[in-house]
C-alpha cells in the first residue's frame, strides 16, 4: 500500500527539468518520515505500549527468569541467533515489532523489508527506540543497537539497505515480539 503510494507519487513527478533521482529521494524520505510519525496507526486496538523514558532495569537473574534462554543470550549477552531460525523473518502482517524484554515498540511492519539474510530486516525504526554504539567484532566497524528502555541488544545496523534510507537494521527475531494490528499473535 505504502509502496504503491510512493510509486504513484513518483509517476506523477514532472520528468522534464528536475533531477528525477533527487526528486525520488526527497519524496522517499518524506514517506519514511511519515512512517515514523504515524507508527501508532500500526498498533492493535487497546494496546498501551510503554515509553522509552520508563527505564526497565533488572538483574541478570531477573532477566534470566523473564526470558527464554535464546532471548536471554541475544538481549543480555549480545548473542546472535542462527540465520533463518526466526519465524518473524517471514512475518508479513500489519503490526508492530516490540522488544521481547520490555515491550517497547521498535519497528512497524511498514518498515520491514526482505533482505534475504535470514534475519528480520528494517530500513528505519520507530523514533527514539534505540541507542547505538560501534564495535569492531568483524574487521570493519559495525553499529550495534540497544533498546532504549531496557538496554537489550537487538542487532546491528549496516549501511547497505534499500533507498531512500540506505540502512539495514539486522535484528534478531528472538529479541522481538510481534503484535499484529488485527487477530492473534
Ligand atoms: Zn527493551
Amino acid at each position: 500500500m505504502r509502496r504503491r503510494e510512493l510509486l504513484k507519487a513518483l509517476l506523477a513527478a514532472p520528468l522534464a527539468g528536475v533531477s528525477w533521482l533527487a526528486y525520488a529521494r526527497e519524496k522517499g524520505m518524506a514517506m519514511v518520515e511519515e512512517l515514523q510519525r504515524n507508527w501508532k496507526t500500526f498498533l492493535a486496538a487497546g494496546v498501551m505500549p510503554p515509553s522509552p523514558a520508563e527505564a526497565l532495569k533488572l538483574s541478570k537473574d531477573e532477566w534470566r527468569k523473564r526470558l527464554s534462554p535464546a532471548a536471554f543470550h541475544v538481549l543480555r549477552e549480545e548473542g546472535t541467533e542462527r540465520a533463518g531460525s526466526s519465524p518473524l523473518d517471514h512475518e508479513k502482517r500489519e503490526g508492530v515489532f516490540a522488544c521481547k524484554g520490555c515491550d517497547l515498540p521498535l519497528f512497524t511492519s511498514a518498515m520491514k523489508f526482505d533482505s534475504g539474510t535470514g534475519w528480520p530486516s528494517f530500513f528505519t525504526t520507530i523514533p527514539d527506540a534505540f541507542d547505538t554504539k560501534s564495535d569492531f567484532f568483524l574487521i570493519y566497524p559495525r553499529t550495534e543497537y540497544h533498546c532504549k528502555r531496557c538496554g537489550g541488544h537487538h542487532g546491528h545496523m549496516f549501511k547497505d539497505g534499500p533507498q531512500p534510507t540506505g540502512l539495514r537494521y539486522c535484528n534478531n527475531g528472538v529479541a522481538l515480539k510481534f503484535i499484529p494490528k488485527e487477530g492473534k499473535a
